[in-house]
């Protein structure tokens, strides 16, 4: 159930498989190895979910944790640019939209469970319309190093994120960072992409040893998976788990004006 609303990706493929795009109320998780393309996905749902409703957006403000530092207003006002130049060609359109985008930084697992709390009164004062978590499983590894993420579970801040996502009905999407597969591994779930644009059904149960950074509760907390690797030079985003959808995959790149297929 996810509330009747979506937030469009503009992936076409993808939103036609999603019904709509990422759903309102529930935790849709992005997965893959460094460098995939994580944060650039989010960053431009960050813009699609500030742009005016005319426009095709949410209209609405945007809470970005940005664990690692990786965000810069610099890029999302580049991929603006590049992708919506009729709306960013507005004067002072590109300042107030990347305005919209509110950017916290917590430093510590503690400064992370002191901004949730934050939040959640954000939400509903501010017209947030996305929370975006870059990335979860950092908020625990930075301070306590990857071997340590099985052990501090996260249940507490799991069980928050979900009740927020439903309390709010808004879209909430979380990245992790996994190792990239070694070539055995890969075999396992190996897929043929047809044609560029064109989306391939994937064996069910593919990504059934997928490591979740988080662990099971994690796993069973989020709604939507997609997983984002790279495979013979080219980038994949794979629906990994939907309740809506066979598994499926879609190529993509990265440009100046960020993620499409
Ligand atoms: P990590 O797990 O380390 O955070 P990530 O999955 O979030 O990684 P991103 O930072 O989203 O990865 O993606 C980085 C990639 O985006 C770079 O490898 C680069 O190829 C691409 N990229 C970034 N900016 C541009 C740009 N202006 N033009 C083209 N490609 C770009
Ligand atoms: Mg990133």
């Amino acid at each position: 159930d996810n509330h009747g609303g979506h937030l469009p990706t503009r992936l076409k493929g993808l939103d036609k498989a999603l019904c709509g795009g990422i759903p309102f109320g529930v935790l849709t998780e992005l997965v893959g190895p460094a460098g995939i393309g994580k944060t650039q996905f989010c960053m431009k749902l960050s813009l699609l979910a500030s742009l005016p409703t005319s426009c095709g957006g949410l209209n609405g403000r945007v809470i970005y944790i940005d664990v690692e530092s990786k965000l810069t207003s610099r890029r999302i006002i580049e991929i603006g640019t590049e992708s919506l130049p009729e709306i960013f060609q507005i004067k002072g359109m590109a300042q107030e939209m990347a305005g919209r985008i509110l950017v916290l930084r917590p430093a510590s697992l503690h400064e992370f469970t002191e901004s949730l709390q934050q939040i959640k009164v954000s939400i509903f004062q501010h017209q947030v319309k996305l929370l975006v978590i870059d990335s979860m499983a950092a908020v625990v590894s930075r301070d306590y190093g990857h071997a340590a993420l099985r052990q501090h579970s996260l249940g507490w801040h799991i069980s928050f994120i979900k009740s927020l996502a439903e309390l709010s009905r808004i879209p909430v999407v979380v990245t992790n960072q996994v190792r990239s597969q070694s070539r055995d591994e890969a075999c396992h779930y190996s897929f043929q992409a047809q044609s560029r644009g064109k989306a391939t059904e994937v064996p069910a149960g593919y990504d059934s040893h997928l490591v979740a950074a988080l662990g099971i509760h994690w796993a069973h907390a989020v709604t939507i998976r997609l997983v984002l690797e790279a495979k013979s030079g080219e980038r994949f985003i794979k629906l990994a788990k939907s309740p809506i959808s066979p598994p499926l995959a879609f190529p993509f790149t990265i440009t100046s004006s960020g993620i499409s297929l």
